[in-house]
């Protein structure tokens, strides 16, 4: 039935009571049950969220002039992000709701500029791997731009198949670090190669892996160039509201130079209301999501994310070691903190069953099987996930295969 609001306001000492009654049916994210949704890093990083975002939670980010500390803290925040994703001097980036907002304003801006210095006139199109995220849909239904999608190659990027769908009329390329359904990160090398070669915008979204995959690097992983390193890379997405650890509302949207990063930018005059300069999509930018941001990134400094990215790795390492020793057939070979995993008959069963021990976790399609996005909280549970999916398999008679060779060497 609709609610219609109430005559008479409530108390806040009774509403809030119900409101936290509201969340007793909630996955139990503080004790590591929600591997999707929330990155929980810890309580003393939940209370500089917190406290952050409420010290300037009625500032706007649409006014840098009238809230000056908020500019200083965004550019302050797409510093940190450019340093770390290598790009070069006079890069420029603006922080942005989050990825699918990222991802929007890249695509608006690599398509005008492909207008402006290509002189591209009609129909326009983007050519993504087919584990790419589905947010460039989303933006290209926005903008009616076409998307290609191209078949992977051992479930990663396929730089041929891209080169072979790309035509005069593509505006952008895509590679993702990682992709959000194998958690694997795309050949940008290769990608830069063939963006280069052919005069074409690659964006890579690291939108799950910007703020993982550089400090899982300094811990000592072997993560392949996919960042601004790679010369082809013209933009990049990458979330502070995922591996960030920062509150959520909030992603940086990252550029090459100043000048690819102009055209992503919204300057509008013929209105009676004046000038007003939109950088991102939104309108309004709340506060709060821009101090968070800053007040987490500079609590943790790079110290504090390689801890708290060495507890996802050790988390992943010791779910992808059972996983792998129970026979199920891990996706690749995942270097971060997402991982993908079939050899179930039922996927959808045992994600159910695995839901009375109260875990949320993500399925894929294609192979079904269950998939993981792991935080620095899961360290403390990764023994719990597999004893649990043991007693749900079992609930279920859907034991995986005994490990072959195959499984045993990851393959
Ligand atoms: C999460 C994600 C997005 C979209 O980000 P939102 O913040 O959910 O809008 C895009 N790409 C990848 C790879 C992601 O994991």
């Amino acid at each position: 039935m609709r609610a219609s609001l109430p005559e008479a306001g409530e108390a806040w000492p009774e509403l809030k009571a119900r409101m936290a009654a509201m969340g007793g049916g909630d996955v139990d994210w503080r004790h590591g049950r929600a591997a999707v949704y929330v990155f929980n890093a810890g309580e003393d990083i939940e209370a500089v969220q917190e406290a952050a975002y409420t010290m300037y939670m009625a500032e706007n980010g649409l006014g840098p002039s009238a809230f000056p500390s908020l500019k200083s803290m965004e550019e302050a925040v797409i510093g940190y992000g450019l340093s770390l994703l290598h790009a070069p001097e006079g890069a420029a980036g603006s922080i942005t709701s989050g990825g699918t907002d990222s991802i929007t304003m890249a695509l608006k801006a690599a398509r005008d500029h492909a207008r402006r210095t290509r002189g591209v006139t009609g129909p326009v199109n983007i050519v993504l791997p087919r584990s790419a995220h589905l947010a460039f849909d989303k933006a290209a239904a926005l903008m009616e731009i076409e998307v290609r999608r191209v078949a992977l190659k051992e479930l990663l990027a396929d730089p041929a198949a891209i080169d072979a769908a790309a035509d005069g009329q593509t505006v952008m390329i895509v590679g993702s670090a990682p992709c959000f359904p194998y958690g694997l990160i795309d050949p940008i090398g290769e990608l830069g190669r063939l963006a280069e070669a052919r005069g074409l915008w690659l964006h890579v979204d690291a939108c799950v892996g910007g703020y993982a995959a550089p400090f899982v690097r300094l811990n000592g992983g072997d993560i392949p160039d996919f960042d601004f390193a790679v010369p082809g890379v013209s933009s990049m997405s990458a979330d502070l509201h995922k591996y960030g650890f920062c509150a959520k509302g909030a992603s940086t949207v990252l550029f090459r130079s100043a000048e690819l990063h102009k055209a992503m930018i919204f300057d509008f005059r013929d209105w009676p209301g004046g000038r007003m300069v939109t950088p991102t999509l939104a309108g309004t930018r709340p506060g709060g999501a821009i101090a968070a941001a800053y007040a987490v990134m500079s609590y943790l400094g790079v110290e504090g994310y390689r801890a708290r990215h060495k507890q996802v790795t050790d988390a992943r390492e010791i779910i992808e070691a059972g996983l792998r020793a129970r026979g199920y057939q891990v996706q690749g070979r995942p270097q971060l903190g997402l991982i993908a995993y079939s050899g179930m008959t039922n996927p959808g069963a045992l994600w159910m069953k695995l839901r009375e021990r109260g875990w949320f976790t993500s399925t894929t399609s294609e192979p079904p099987g269950l998939h993981l996005m792991l935080s620095p909280v899961h360290l403390g549970v990764a023994q719990t996930y597999l004893d649990d999916l043991d007693w749900a398999a079992k609930a279920l008679g859907d034991t995986p295969a005994p490990a072959g060779e195959a499984a045993r060497y990851g393959g």
